[in-house]
């Protein structure tokens, strides 16, 4: 025990020679280079909201498998002109919106014209199917934060308010993640908003122990995927400030789980400013201990001061951060720490916040020594994995390994997980990648797995596309 755990000391101490992957950088093919950064353990997602990050196939499925439960679902297949004129196609229930999913309940108080502009999710014909899949992806050059914003969500709507399914998805992506050698996922949650079969409120507590007990089954403990949550809230709300102070309780009331808040929403509204949260967070401060903040900022076009005003605020971590960039004193103070950057490459081009990777600032953070690490944020409308960020990140910047590694190691390092917990995570962690180097050293690409099945985003933009892709 002791000689391994010195052998494990000296291999950390002294990392091994990463020509082999300067080699495959310059002499392998992508599918080579692909195959290491699924291999490869990776740490954690430090960015990730939870109802974003879901295959479309997911959620069709586990709709569907609902029924078991009272929940029966209900899509918008056509528009019958029902409403003549005068629709709220700016509200949360867009007239106009197809594939938008409603529970039965809500079916059931339509008039005979309405109901027949919807159809039950398991009477889907295949093309309203594939439709129906595809409608909460962004896999068209015309579709942007519009599209993302504006009707993803309004979509999925009732998907969302059931407690089951969120625990479900959970689970899943802690396998797929799992798969892709992370140990750890920090996703943002919501806590309220759930319901009932009949529509009816389901109160918090019943809903988050949901979450827990599927949390604690076998085979979510078998993903080797550590999981704690932030809760995040839509800034821009009129009633924010109570929401925040609602969350930021729960976060200090069931700190097991909860270890962060987080703030979401486009920043280009600009009624969700990070100062307007200043007096709410300084006073929520006075009150309760040991609640972490995570916040979105910098997500914008303009050059503005939403960074330096949201670590005023006390957030550790900034989510994008991708006008970080035209803040010069801000850039001097985040050198060499304390705060991490979140980075999300695939989203920032998706919501095309840059036009081309040759505009984002990661590698100028990274090089400049100002923390980062990569994440997936909304990777299920991307239809991305965790793998393509790595390899884009390395396609765009010739990453060299000691920055994956660096990296991957920062994921862990600045979790908002207990010390304890991530203690234990780091120990894991180097002594899994010191092993995959010696094993790429040895054996190079010999023994690693076939190339996986890739998705759309990494067979769309870089080629990568496998026969069993989706
Ligand atoms: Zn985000």
């Amino acid at each position: 025990m002791r000689t391994s755990l010195l052998i494990a000391a000296l291999l950390i101490a002294q990392p091994a020679s990463a020509d082999w992957f300067d080699d495959i950088k310059q002499n392998g093919s992508a599918t080579d280079l692909y195959r290491v950064l699924h291999a490869m353990p990776k740490g954690g997602d430090l960015h990730n909201h939870l109802s974003g990050s879901n295959f479309s196939e997911w959620l069709y499925d586990l709709a569907l498998e609902e029924k078991k439960r009272g929940y029966v679902y209900f899509t918008k297949v056509r528009i019958e002109n029902c409403v003549a004129y005068g629709s709220d196609e700016y509200g949360s229930a867009p007239y106009y919106l197809m594939f938008r999913t409603i529970m039965a309940s809500e079916y059931e108080a339509l008039n005979d014209c309405e109901k027949r502009e919807y159809k039950s999710l398991e009477d889907l014909n295949a093309t309203e199917k594939s439709g129906w899949l595809d409608s909460i992806h962004l896999d068209k050059p015309y579709e942007g934060r519009d599209e993302f914003f504006g009707t993803h969500w309004p979509r999925m709507n009732a998907l969302g308010w059931n407690p089951w399914i969120q625990a479900e998805t959970l689970y899943l992506n802690m396998q797929a993640f799992g798969a892709e050698g992370l140990s750890y996922l920090e996703t943002q949650v919501s806590v309220a908003g759930f319901v009932n079969p009949d529509g009816t409120p389901m109160p918090s507590e019943q809903a988050v122990n949901i979450l827990r007990e599927r949390l604690q089954r076998d085979d979510a403990v078998a993903t080797g995927v550590t999981v704690r949550m932030q809760i995040s809230i839509l800034r821009f709300l009129p009633g924010a400030e109570d929401h925040l102070r609602f969350v930021y309780r729960y976060v200090h009331d069931h700190s097991d789980l909860f270890v962060a808040v987080n703030m979401v929403g486009r920043e280009d509204n600009d009624k969700g400013y990070p100062l307007r949260f200043l007096e709410t967070l300084r006073d929520l401060r006075r009150q309760y201990p040991g609640v972490k903040l995570s916040i979105h900022a910098g997500e914008v076009d303009e050059p503005n001061d939403h960074v330096r005003d949201t670590l005023l605020l006390g957030a550790d971590r900034i989510g994008h951060g991708l006008n970080l960039i035209t803040d010069d004193d801000t850039m001097r103070l985040m050198r060499h720490g304390p705060y991490l950057v979140e980075i999300n490459l695939i989203s920032n081009l998706l919501l095309k916040y840059v036009s081309d990777y040759a505009e984002h600032p990661f590698p100028e953070y990274l090089r400049t020594g100002i923390p980062v690490a990569l994440s997936t944020d909304d990777r299920g409308m991307w239809d991305s994995t965790m793998t393509d960020e790595f390899f884009v990140a390395v396609t765009e910047f010739n990453l060299s390994w000691e920055e994956i590694r660096t990296l991957s190691r920062n994921s862990l390092q600045y979790a908002f997980v207990q010390p304890g917990v991530k203690q234990q995570l780091l120990r894991e962690f180097d002594e899994r990648i010191s092993k995959f180097e010696l094993g790429m050293q040895k054996y190079g690409l010999a023994r690693l797995p076939p190339m996986p099945p890739t998705r759309r985003f990494i067979c769309t933009h870089y080629e990568l596309c496998t026969p069993n892709a989706r």
